[in-house]
C-alpha cells in the first residue's frame, strides 16, 4: 500500500504518521520526491483502515499495490534510483559503462584493460574472479587473487570494480568490492540474496536465463527486503531456440522494467549474444531502448581469453562503441 501525501506537509506531520504506521506493525518506507513525499507499506495492510487513512488531511491519496513487488515498485519510489559507488552514478540519468574481462587472468591482462577502458570513458572495471562454468573442467577463475588483482587494477585507474559472488561464504573477499553481481545463474539463490540483502555494497543482479521480468523484480524484493536498496538490474538475454546467438537480447524489458521499477536497468549485450561483431550494435540498441548502463566484456586477446573470448571486444572496439553510445544518448 501506498499513501501520498500533500505537498506543504511538515516533518513533524509526516512523523507522527509513520510513528503511527509502525505501531501497527507495518514497515514504512519514505520516499521524498521533488514534489511530493510517498510513503511505501509493507507488511499486513489489512487492518489498516483505508477511509481513515485517506480522509487525514496532510494524505493525498492512498493506494493498494497489487503487484508481489513492493520496495522495488515504482508506486512506491517514484523517482529513479541512484547506485553510487566511489566517484561513478547509476541511473536517475547516469549513464554507467562496466566494462573488462569476463575474468581475471593476471595483474597485466586486468591493469591494460582498466586503463584503456578507463580512458574510453568506462565508469566500472568489472571482471569475474569466480566463475560460473558450464564445464568443471573450465577455468574456474582466480578467486581470492582475482579480487587482490582487480583492486590493484582500482587503485591504478580509480576505477569501482563490479565481480560476481557464487557463495554467501567468499563474501568476506568481498569487502573492498564496489558492486557485487549475482549472476543468472543464482538469481533466484535466495538464501544468497537475503543475505546481500543484509549487506551495504550495490548489487548488480542479472536476469536467469529463463526468468520472467516478475520473478527477477521478487528476486530484487528478496535484496531490498533485507534493507539493501541499491540494486541494478541487468538484461542479458535470455535462452530461446536459436542457436545463432548464445541467448535472445530482451530489450523491451528495458523500458518494461523502468515502467514497473524505480531501480537502475542495465544491459549486458555481450552474454546476450554471444558474438563480438553484436555487441555494438546491440549496445547502441540498448541507448536507444532507454537503458541506464551497460555491462561490455572487453579483452586485450580474445583470441587467447580463458573464457568468453568470441564475445570480446577489444579495447579499440570498446572505445568505438563508448562514442557511438554517446551520440546515441545524444540524439535521444
Ligand atoms: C558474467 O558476467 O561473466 C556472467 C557469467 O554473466 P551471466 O551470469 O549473465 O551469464
Ligand atoms: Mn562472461
Amino acid at each position: 500500500m501506498i499513501a501520498v501525501l500533500k505537498g506543504g506537509t511538515t516533518a513533524a506531520q509526516k512523523e507522527n504518521l509513520i510513528k503511527w504506521l509502525s505501531a501497527q506493525g507495518l514497515t514504512v518506507h519514505v520516499s521524498e520526491g521533488e514534489y511530493k513525499t510517498v510513503l511505501g507499506l509493507v507488511g499486513d495492510t489489512s487492518k489498516i483502515d483505508m477511509d481513515l487513512l485517506s480522509g487525514l488531511e496532510i494524505v493525498d491519496q492512498v493506494a493498494r499495490i497489487s503487484e508481489p513487488f513492493k520496495s522495488a515498485n515504482r508506486k512506491f519510489h517514484p523517482d529513479d534510483t541512484v547506485v553510487s559507488a566511489c566517484t561513478s552514478k547509476l541511473g536517475g540519468g547516469n549513464f554507467g559503462l562496466i566494462a573488462g574481462p569476463c575474468s581475471v587472468e593476471s595483474e597485466e591482462q586486468i591493469c591494460t584493460i582498466a586503463a584503456a577502458v578507463k580512458a574510453a570513458g568506462a565508469t566500472f572495471l568489472r571482471g569475474g574472479a569466480f566463475k560460473p562454468r558450464t564445464s568443471p573442467y573450465d577455468f574456474q577463475g582466480m578467486g581470492a587473487e582475482g579480487i587482490e588483482l582487480l583492486l590493484k587494477a582500482k587503485a591504478a585507474t580509480g576505477l569501482p570494480i563490479v565481480t560476481e559472488i557464487m557463495s554467501i561464504s567468499h563474501l568476506d573477499l568481498f569487502a573492498d568490492v564496489d558492486v557485487i553481481q549475482v549472476g543468472a545463474r543464482n538469481m533466484q539463490n535466495f538464501e544468497l540474496l537475503k543475505q546481500l540483502g543484509r549487506c551495504d555494497k550495490p548489487i548488480l543482479l542479472k536476469r536467469g536465463m529463463s526468468a520472467t521480468l516478475k520473478e527477477m523484480l521478487m528476486s530484487a524484493e528478496y535484496i531490498m527486503a533485507g534493507g539493501n536498496e541499491q540494486v541494478i538490474l541487468c538484461e542479458r538475454g535470455i535462452r530461446s531456440f536459436d542457436p545463432y546467438t548464445r541467448n535472445v537480447l530482451d530489450l523491451a524489458a528495458v523500458p518494461l522494467l523502468k515502467e514497473l521499477s524505480h531501480l537502475p536497468v542495465v544491459v549486458d549485450p555481450s552474454h546476450a549474444t554471444g558474438a563480438a561483431r553484436l555487441v555494438r550494435p546491440m549496445a547502441l540498441a540498448a541507448a536507444a531502448a532507454g537503458a541506464d548502463g551497460l555491462m561490455i566484456e572487453v579483452h586485450n586477446d580474445p583470441m587467447h581469453a580463458l573464457c568468453d573470448g568470441a564475445q570480446s571486444v577489444t579495447p579499440d572496439q570498446f572505445a568505438e562503441i563508448a562514442k557511438a553510445v554517446a551520440t546515441v544518448r545524444t540524439a535521444l
